[in-house]
């Protein structure tokens, strides 16, 4: 640990003391997978193409409510809501429908396999989900973009350009029919067909715009822990990323396995990423990451993505929280911010609460310690689960620190760890009183997908 790393008493008035790491000083009582995809015996031979013709009007069942898919509207709309009605009862079935989707498209297209991981059923049901979500928004323009960008990633990483459509559309319609069975209205098959295409043209044309996919090469490999590596590469053109941004990297060890990982800390003038990488339990890509990676193998990175922007002047009071290699996220902001700092910018003040459960995990405190040391706006505290006699290191998890230590409704917040850690600091952070829109985090996976 660095010499800055002092136990410090909290202030009569209960403000952090910045520009050193401190104790956590307890200022108030603690509150109280998917399987491999298999081609179903009975897959129904491929759907002819829809033909993207005029729809007719659906028939009403009796029982059913009459306005789903009758609109008096243009076919734009007509589409959006044909895909609304149908997936709001379908959509609870979205793992099978994933699963007899991805055996119709591969049987449609067999080429289209190998874009595919070897364990297709998460990136077929990723690509679904992104599909379906473009086309629900394609007569909403304020969801529209959102869904357009999303669905354009999942093109992006598997691959798939405008020969892959007509086979996706195909698949996606027969899969919906499949499983809509008698809520399938005669004018449905046009209707989806239209969305699909008002949502796949422009996700396209965004995916090709997207920056292009870097090669790099693993220059550094050391291992922490047995579930712990920090691993730097050199990328071959400069990665362009905010601080606090994620990029997504494919790795020699499991191809077509796209995965996110954040640079600890801002862009470097040498171009070189440094990433932290956790194994987690049963995990393909990460596993293989702490293990095997090895300097001279080449990785491929994706464009930097995330929207947690933070604004170095502005008022209100920051609070980073980062548990395990989340510490990656407020070690980049903190290092943007101190370079704001050193370009004259008056930073707002900052806690850091990083948390590990192995004094291991806790490894870029000394980088914290050093940037606090120079920075009388930075105030940081190190929380470990399996350590709690050490005087320089709060007990406990981060999220307990953040429950003890506040208040934290003045501030904005910043979140990054696992999704268990981001969704239990966030339920802290609310029952603190801190507004949700004042809590910032990337979007928190699903545990299935
Ligand atoms: C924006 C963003 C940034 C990220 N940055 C980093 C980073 O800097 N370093 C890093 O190590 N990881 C990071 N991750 C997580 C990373 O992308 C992978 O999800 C993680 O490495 C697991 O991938 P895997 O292939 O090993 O596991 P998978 O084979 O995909 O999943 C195996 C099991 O692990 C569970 N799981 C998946 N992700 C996590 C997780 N994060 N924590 C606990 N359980 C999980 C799954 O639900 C599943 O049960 C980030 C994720 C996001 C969304």
């Amino acid at each position: 640990m660095g010499d800055g790393r002092a136990a410090t008493r909290a202030q009569p008035d209960g403000a952090v003391p910045r520009g050193r790491v401190l104790r956590l000083v307890e200022t108030r009582p603690a509150r109280p997978r998917p399987t491999a995809l298999v081609v179903p015996e009975t897959v129904p031979p491929p759907a002819a193409v829809p033909v993207a013709a005029a729809p007719s009007p659906p028939v009403p069942r009796p029982d059913e409510p009459t306005t789903v898919l009758v609109s008096p509207r243009d076919d734009v709309a007509r589409a959006g809501e044909a895909v609304r009605a149908v997936w709001a009862r379908i959509g609870d079935r979205e793992p099978e429908l994933a699963h007899f989707f991805g055996a119709l498209l591969f049987t449609l297209a067999p080429a289209l396999r190998d874009r595919f991981p070897a364990q297709s059923g998460p990136a077929a049901r990723r690509l679904l989900r992104a599909a379906v979500a473009a086309m629900s928004a394609v007569d909403r323009p304020g969801e529209l973009a959102a869904g357009v960008a999303a669905l354009a990633r999942e093109h992006r990483s598997l691959g798939l350009d405008g020969s892959a459509d007509e086979a996706v559309g195909v698949a996606l319609v027969g899969a919906a029919r499949e499983f809509a069975g008698e809520l399938w209205a005669p004018g449905a098959d046009a209707a989806w067909v239209r969305a699909y295409s008002l949502a796949a043209e422009p996700a396209r044309r965004v995916a090709a715009a997207l920056p292009a996919v870097v090669d790099a090469t693993v220059v550094g490999h050391r291992r922490l822990s047995w579930d712990l590596a920090v691993i730097t590469v050199a990328p071959d053109v400069p990665v362009d990323y905010r601080p606090g941004q994620s990029v997504t990297v494919e790795v020699p060890q499991r191809p077509r396995l796209w995965r996110h990982l954040t640079p600890a800390g801002a862009p470097r003038a040498d171009g070189l990423l440094e990433f932290h990488v956790r194994a987690v339990e049963g995990g393909w890509v990460s596993r293989a990451l702490v293990a095997h990676a090895r300097c001279g193998e080449r990785w491929r990175i994706g464009p930097a993505e995330g929207d947690l922007a933070v604004d170095a002047g502005a008022e209100r009071e920051l609070l980073l929280v980062g548990g395990g290699t989340g510490a990656s996220v407020a070690l980049a902001v903190c290092e943007g911010l101190a370079a704001r700092a050193a370009a004259g910018v008056d930073v707002r003040p900052t806690t850091v609460l990083i948390g590990g459960r192995t004094p291991d995990d806790l490894h870029t405190l000394d980088r914290f310690v050093e940037i606090a040391e120079s920075a009388p706006w930075l105030a940081v505290v190190g929380a470990c689960e399996s350590d709690p006699l050490d005087p320089d290191l709060a007990p406990g998890t981060v999220v307990d620190a953040v429950a003890r230590s506040g208040p934290w409704h003045d501030h904005d917040v910043v979140v990054a760890g696992s999704p268990a850690m981001v969704r239990a600091t966030t339920a802290a952070l609310l029952a603190d009183g801190t507004p949700p829109e004042r809590i910032h985090h990337d979007p928190v996976p699903d545990d299935d997908v």
